[in-house]
């Protein structure tokens, strides 16, 4: 199993459709907290921008969070145009096996992005 990142980057907006292309992913399940929005809970326009343009590239973007606050993420993922799903209950594999097939996509073409190893980063099957 691995538990440790495969890129420690400082702002998803540096996630670039050539670094995703590269590791052959096609989709991605993002955190919101401290992810996607900030500890103010303000989502900046280059996020947005920057979920508008991976998905113009064909990625498939899904937000995954384990907070209770719905209406927080349910604003982000509008926002965003993506679907989303809150009690997650990360790590456990019940929400991210649930969001691989609304993804339609192989786990080694999904990236899971987050700012918690022990939570968001963690793969849900063994390698
Ligand atoms: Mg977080």
């Amino acid at each position: 199993m691995i538990l440790y990142p495969k890129a420690y980057l400082e702002k998803v907006e540096q996630i670039t459709i050539e670094f995703l292309q590269k590791n052959k992913i096609k989709a991605l399940i993002l955190d919101v907290d401290n992810t996607l929005i900030d500890c103010n809970r303000n989502l900046s326009n280059k996020v947005v921008e920057w979920a508008k343009n991976l998905k113009q590239q064909g990625v498939k973007l899904y937000i995954l969070s384990n907070t209770n606050h719905k209406d927080k993420v349910e604003e982000v993922a509008k926002a965003l145009d993506i679907g989303y799903q809150n009690l997650a209950k990360k790590p456990f594999k019940s929400g991210f096996l649930k969001v691989e097939k609304i993804l339609k996509e192989k786990p080694e073409n999904i990236g899971v992005v987050g700012d918690q190893i022990f939570t968001d980063v963690i793969r849900w099957k063994s390698l």
